[in-house]
This record gives C-alpha cells, sequence and structure tokens, in this order.
C-alpha cells in the first residue's frame, strides 16, 4: 500500500458528475479526523484519519461504539484527499457511492505511540486519542490476523467511554446539522421554524449587523433563585455577532470590528446551515483537551490575519462557535420575542454538537449550576430572565456570576526583566475612574516565551516618556511607560481594601475590548 496513493479514488469517480472534490495529496503534518454518516446502497460511517498528507480511510458499517472494547468491523478503503474532511452533500445516483453524506463528527486526533503513522499502519495497529464533538478519548485500529482490508475499531476503556451511544444521540451533522435523510429530502425543521416565527408575530425586517446590536451582562455575586431565570455556561472565548444573507457570511466583535477572515471554519459551516438569512448571538471557543472552552487557548488564533498563519493554526488550534441567542431568523426581526421563544427557535437551526452549535440551558437550580460550573473549572454561568426581549445594551436581565474573578485591565507600562527572562518582567495595569487612568497593580505570571515576546512587539511602538496613570504611579527605577492603549484579561483571588489586587495572573491579550471601557466595576464589594 503506497503512502499517499489517491489512485483508487480518483479511478473511482467522475470528477464531472459527482460533487465530492479532487485535490492531490496535501501538505503533511496535519492532525484532522473525520468520521461521515453516508447513506449509500448500505448505510455506514467513514472514519477518515490525515496521515501524510491524505485521509486514510475505513468504512464501518455499524458506526463506531463508545462502549468500552466493542468491535466494530472497520473496512480499510481507499485514501482520499484532504479536502474531503469538509466535504458534505449527495452523490447522484449511478456514481460510486451514490447518496446522502454527512460530516458527521470532525476534530483533531493525536498518535498515543512515537512511531509514525506510516508504520503502525503497516503493523497493522494504531492506537490514537480523538478530540471530536462527539467522539473523544482513546480508540484502537487493529487489523485482523490474516486479513488485508478487515480491521476492527474499538473504544478503549476510560472517561469517555459509556453506554450512551452518540449515533444514536447525536444523528445530525456537526456542519449543517442536518441528518443524512434532510440533507436528502430537505429538513422539515426549518418549516416548523418558518411557522412558529409566523406565529410568535415576529416582524419582517432586516437588521444591519453592528457590533453596537449585542446585550450584554452584568456581573454580580449571587445567582438568582426565583423561577423566571434559566441559565447558561458562561464561554470562554470571544463574543461574536454572525450575520448570513446567502452566500454572504460575516462575524463581528464586540465593539463592530469585521473578524470574518481569522476564522474560516466557523464561516463554512454557516455557510452549510439550512437557513439563508440570520443574525445570531454567540462565542467563539477554542476547546482544551477536557473539552472546556479555553480563552488562553484562543489566544493562538484571535491575532492571527493572515491566511497562511491562519490556515496552519486552524489544523492545531480549531474553533466552533456557540449560539445562545438570535436577533433576526430568515428575514424576521426576532428581539421583541421573549429569549425562551428566541431560543426554541435557535434550537430549530443548529445541532446540538457541531462547529456552530445552539447553546443549550438549564431551567432552574442555577446556585448548583454554578457549583458545577466551578467544579469543572469553567469561568462562570450567565442567568437570563425567560421573558425577556434582546436590547442592545447592558442590561439587568442577563447576569453573569463568575467561578474566579477576572477583569480586563488597561497596560500603562512595564518593568525592566529580571535573571534569564527577556523582554519584560511585568505589566503595569490600571483601570479608568470617573474619566482618570488609575493604577492598580502589577502583573508578572502567567506569561510564557511566546506571550513575553508577543505582549512586547505590541508594547514597543506605544514607548512613552511619562506615566500614563493620573494616580498611583509606582516610584522607584526600571520602569518603562506606553500610552494606555492595550488591554489584558487578568485572573486574580480577591480586590485588596485599598483598590489592589490579590494574586494576578496574565490571560491574555483582548483586541476585542477598548481601554476606556475597562473600568473599576466591581471593586468595592
Ligand atoms: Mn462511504
Amino acid at each position: 500500500m503506497a503512502s499517499r496513493d489517491l489512485q483508487e479514488y480518483r479511478r473511482k469517480r467522475d470528477p464531472a458528475l459527482t460533487p465530492e472534490p479532487f485535490g492531490g495529496p496535501g501538505q503533511t503534518g496535519g492532525s484532522r479526523f473525520v468520521v461521515h454518516k453516508h447513506s449509500a446502497r448500505r448505510l455506514h460511517y467513514d472514519l477518515r484519519l490525515e496521515i501524510d498528507g491524505v485521509l486514510k480511510s475505513w468504512a464501518v458499517p455499524k458506526g463506531p461504539s463508545v462502549r468500552s472494547h466493542e468491535k466494530r468491523l472497520a473496512v480499510h478503503v481507499e485514501d482520499h484527499p484532504l479536502e474531503y474532511a469538509g466535504f458534505e452533500g449527495v452523490i447522484p445516483e449511478g456514481n460510486y457511492g451514490a447518496g446522502p453524506s454527512i460530516v458527521w463528527d470532525a476534530g483533531r486526533f493525536r498518535l498515543v505511540k512515537p512511531e509514525p503513522a506510516r508504520e503502525q499502519l503497516e503493523r497493522g495497529k494504531l492506537e490514537f486519542e480523538l478530540f471530536g464533538f462527539k467522539l473523544r478519548g482513546r480508540w484502537t485500529l487493529a487489523r485482523m490476523s490474516g486479513k488485508e482490508r478487515e480491521w476492527l475499531l474499538l473504544k478503549k476503556a476510560d472517561g469517555y467511554a459509556g453506554e450512551t451511544e452518540p449515533i444514536e444521540r447525536f444523528p445530525e451533522s456537526v456542519l449543517s446539522g442536518l441528518t443524512v435523510e434532510e440533507l436528502r429530502d430537505g429538513p422539515k425543521r426549518v418549516e416548523t421554524l418558518r411557522k412558529r416565527l409566523v406565529e410568535l408575530r415576529a416582524p419582517r425586517a432586516e437588521i444591519a449587523p453592528r457590533g453596537e446590536l449585542l446585550m450584554l451582562a452584568t456581573l454580580v455575586d449571587e445567582v438568582p433563585s426565583d423561577p423566571a431565570w434559566l441559565f447558561e455556561i458562561k464561554y470562554d472565548g470571544v463574543r461574536v455577532l454572525a450575520s448570513r444573507a446567502d452566500d454572504h457570511v460575516e462575524l463581528r466583535g464586540r465593539s463592530g470590528q469585521v473578524v470574518t477572515s481569522r476564522y474560516p471554519e466557523v464561516t463554512a459551516a454557516l455557510r452549510a446551515l439550512p437557513l439563508p438569512r440570520f443574525l445570531l448571538d454567540g462565542e467563539i471557543v477554542a476547546l482544551d483537551d477536557e473539552g472546556r472552552s479555553s480563552f488562553q487557548r484562543l489566544q493562538e488564533r484571535m491575532g492571527l490575519t493572515s491566511p497562511a498563519d491562519i490556515e496552519r493554526a486552524e489544523a492545531e488550534v480549531p474553533v466552533s462557535v456557540v449560539f445562545f441567542d438570535a436577533l433576526g431568523l430568515d428575514g424576521h426581526d426576532v428581539r421583541g420575542v421573549p429569549l425562551e421563544a428566541r431560543k426554541e427557535c435557535l434550537k430549530l437551526l443548529l445541532p446540538a454538537r457541531g462547529v456552530a452549535s445552539y447553546g443549550d440551558h438549564v431551567g432552574g437550580h442555577g446556585a448548583e449550576f454554578l457549583a458545577a460550573a466551578c467544579e469543572r473549572r469553567l469561568e462562570g454561568v450567565v442567568a437570563k430572565r425567560r421573558a425577556s426581549p434582546y436590547v442592545a445594551k447592558r442590561s439587568k436581565d442577563w447576569l453573569k456570576i463568575k467561578c474566579q474573578l477576572r477583569q480586563e485591565f488597561v497596560i500603562g507600562g512595564y518593568t525592566t526583566p529580571q535573571g534569564t527572562r527577556a523582554h519584560f518582567g511585568a505589566l503595569h495595569l490600571g483601570l479608568y475612574e470617573n474619566g482618570e487612568l488609575v493604577y492598580v497593580s502589577k502583573v508578572g505570571t502567567g506569561f510564557d516565551d511566546r506571550t513575553l515576546e508577543l505582549v512586547s512587539e505590541k508594547l514597543r511602538p506605544l514607548a512613552r516618556a511619562t506615566s500614563p496613570f493620573a494616580r498611583g504611579t509606582p516610584g522607584g527605577r526600571g520602569h518603562h511607560w506606553v500610552e494606555p492603549r492595550l488591554v489584558g484579561e487578568i485572573r486574580f483571588s480577591e480586590w485588596t481594601r485599598d483598590g489592589g489586587i490579590r494574586h494576578p495572573a496574565f490571560l491574555g491579550l483582548r483586541d476585542d475590548k477598548r481601554p476606556e471601557d475597562c473600568v473599576r466595576a466591581c471593586a468595592a464589594r
């Protein structure tokens, strides 16, 4: 078996007759995986792993099982080009594999053993860990003795093994949210959604996407307990307003900046959704190995603007988007509709698991929900009034309750590095109080070599001779001052009585927040 062989793939297909992609072998080094659910002559699942610039592929008739050591036949089939990872469509009658095929799961994988994948394949045993939307944890592919194409796929016993089968619980695509039947016959859910929008008397109106449209939550200490509230996870990423008008898709950050080109996997998923017009509110997230949204991991994507850098990072740090609200749906303005009804409509549009997914909520037990979120080391929870309309301002109908204290601070300077450290020692932080920038603290931990370099590159052109702080500037030597234009997110244990912070750690730069919005909001608690 040649390692990069797409001849068999091409021999079986005619580019004039099938919508499937026909790229050549791609760059090596990526680690994507994808599982197609393919309703051909017989329904099956195709597991594909990116190895040596192609997608090594196995057809699994019964699909993957998460029951530990439940063996599933996996027939090794021809290599597919890398572009096939994003292919979803109906292969017309008369072609090889005719029928609908959806991207049932996708993500990245990691080999358990250090030997090159090619060697492990030749030996007939591949152990790997999957980081997908539905399949996670450790898996084994083992060739049956004496066979060439027949392998077995099985789930190793770990925290991700279990009795509830993802193939039953989550039948939809992680791209379009459609099942194979819906891809073939058209989605009935969209008809239901359109009827519902009329019943709800949502007016027909187009909303021009602008950052200032976003509804913002008020930070509080206590979870409300009465039944008027529902509770969502507070996602640790960047807020985004996503709009679509037919093929035109746009992503805007909090302050209105267009960030569409930074997240190509998100825009591809938005185009795949079965509704041509929408304006949705959500959060772009990068998941860590435990499946939690990680702002620190997202830092590796946030600042990238060159397409080559983005393409490289997309393989290592894939992002997804969780939508928790809708402003516009199918040409209707739904901002006046109660939150719970807006979310019911949103749920008809989006899959529970996927690149663009629905952000679910719980109906009560807010305190227990917060405790569970903190236990999982999430950022916190958001409480929302069930009956509230969507308004473009910070509102008391949305409350955020955090597990740890975190806030954005303005960076006004830095100290000379000590010892072996490069670039700077600590950053000087401040907050606005009555229009004046007031010194709060310095932060010297939370940096690695990469962030030290990144931050100092951004500080260098902002240098100025005098402190930008109106009050509280520290005395002594070794201080350097900058124009107060950069915003950093800082985690800390508590506010001190004199307005300082304890145990601060740097989490990352926020280019989606404005310095003048960094105010002393919750110091006096
Ligand atoms: Mn197939």
